[in-house]
């Protein structure tokens, strides 16, 4: 298979490439993505020999300098236009059990591709001659048929790298992959290494909030669940498989309750917060779960504990302390426009709510239609309805609070002057005659328009005043 290169700063990289007859391959993701259709920005190039020097000299040909260079690791950063472009020196790695670190040996072709993650990672494209794709381990193949599996035995893979096993994961939820057996059984039997402190909590957010990004994270949350990393990664999640619901309102468990409700919500919004508040609206379900004969399971006052659930959970995870206010926010919130729909509700009740949601009102909308899972087609027809009949009503009660806001653009100590009068009701009342006339449309809302018609109705009205006293 070949490939075709569109960057014109990687094909100015090849050309010196060629011209200084250094071996150089594109590999690991922009090689995948490219075969994939998929936009990439985030460049790797495997030098063989001294990446370096290689990286110093298409520094200089662009004419800029790197934006980092880690000797260590044989290693450097180019940042050019909105490319991302780490060039890296073939390497062959051994690891200690007590690292994710590997100490490198440089190496060839064959040994750097050995030691990628996974086969679909694995494959490499020369740029200073003609090739085809180098797939030494059936990448394109696994491509094909979507499939992530580890180039070399998979236990090792994942007992020397643990984040590999989410890395897995998340491209399965990515591109909506399948784990083959082998490496899934691996994941389950190795997933206590996660445990063993060498991967960084940054490191296993992050991938983490890429399942969450992906287009249906359910796939990836599934996978977490099957292999029992959940319960590593996200234990209050993983506690509710198994919480069982009222049987009218919900089908499944409250876990897989939450995988639609997450995916529901992913068809609506890219907001990563959002979708991580669908994860988690019902997480103080199995604290506040109790039986009630003749109701069934309630979970009364879920959504305060949950809400208060988050800030711990929001440090250990070393989640952006930015988003939570806005995540405690909508849990809070979660239940409150559901009877909102009845006929005998107050404005006061929509303005209330109205105005805790505040900008986010929007967001609590698509969460609450999201929320909706029942199987039964009629009930979901109904609920959707109702939250037609809510948005309808938030709707009215902001125009009308629009209107009882609306000022006249003359204004009573004008009106005042121009009638020489003292504060008394009548300016109320002129004010007032000004408002209705740009209410039915009889002047426009401006004010000379306003100012003459006040010279045309205060005569009339300062009589009826008069004869009233
Ligand atoms: P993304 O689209 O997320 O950038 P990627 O495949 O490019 O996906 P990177 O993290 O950018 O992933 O890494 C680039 C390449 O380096 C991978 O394709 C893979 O070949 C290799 N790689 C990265 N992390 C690991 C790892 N932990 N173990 C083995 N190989 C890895
Ligand atoms: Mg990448």
């Amino acid at each position: 298979m070949n490939i075709k290169i569109k960057h014109k700063e990687i094909k100015a990289i090849s050309s010196l490439a060629k011209k200084l007859d250094i071996e150089t391959y594109l590999v690991g993701g922009y090689v995948r993505d490219l075969i994939l259709g998929i936009e990439c920005t985030d460049i790797d190039i495997m030098v063989i020999g001294d990446a370096i020097t290689f990286a110093n000299k298409v520094a200089k040909h662009f004419d800029t300098k790197l934006s980092a260079i880690y000797k260590n690791f044989g290693t450097a950063l180019l940042n050019i236009n909105k490319l991302k472009i780490e060039f890296a020196s073939a390497r062959k790695e051994s690891y200690k059990k007590d690292s994710r670190k590997p100490d490198i040996v440089l190496s060839n072709l064959k040994d750097d591709l050995s030691r990628r993650d996974f086969t679909i990672n694995a494959l490499a494209f020369s740029i200073n001659r003609a090739s085809e794709v180098i797939d030494l381990f059936e990448g394109l193949k696994d491509l094909k048929k979507g499939i992530i599996k580890t180039p070399l035995n998979p236990e090792k893979t994942f007992d020397d790298d643990p984040l590999r096993m989410l890395r897995a994961i998340r491209f399965a939820s990515r591109f909506n992959f399948s784990i083959e057996e082998n490496a899934l059984n691996a994941i389950a039997k190795y997933r206590n290494r996660l445990k063993d402190n060498i991967v960084s909590q940054e490191r296993i957010t992050n991938e983490f909030l890429q399942i969450l990004e992906s287009e249906t994270p359910s796939v990836g949350l599934n996978l977490l669940y099957l292999t029992g990393l959940l319960d590593i990664v996200f234990p209050e999640v993983s506690k509710l498989a198994g919480i069982d619901q009222r049987k009218d309102f919900h089908h499944k468990d409250v876990f897989h309750h939450i995988l639609q409700v997450v995916d529901n919500t992913s068809n609506k919004t890219d907001n990563v917060w959002l979708r991580f508040t669908a994860l988690v609206h019902d997480i103080a379900k199995p604290k506040t779960k109790r039986f009630i004969e003749g109701t069934g399971w309630t979970f009364h006052g879920h959504e305060e504990l949950g809400a208060r659930m988050m800030k711990k959970i929001f440090e250990r995870m070393r989640l952006p302390m930015i988003h939570l206010e806005y995540v405690e926010k909508l849990i809070r919130l979660h239940l409150r426009p559901i009877p909102l729909a009845s006929e005998d509700v107050t404005d006061s009740a929509i303005r209330r709510l109205a105005a805790e949601a505040g900008e986010d009102l929007v967001d609590l909308l698509i969460l609450c239609r999201a929320d909706i899972t029942s199987k039964n087609p009629e009930k979901m027809k109904k609920f959707m309805r109702n939250y037609e009949i809510i948005e309808k009503k938030i709707v009215e009660v902001q125009e009308k609070d629009k209107l009882r806001n609306f000022q006249s653009p003359v204004r009573g100590d004008e009106i005042m002057e121009i009638c020489n009068l003292n504060p008394c009701k009548t300016v109320g009342t002129i004010k007032k005659a000004i408002e209705e006339a740009i209410l039915d449309g009889i002047i426009p809302n401006e004010y000379e328009a306003a100012k003459e018609y006040l010279f045309k109705i205060k005569d009339d009205i300062l009589k009826s005043a008069k004869n009233k006293i």
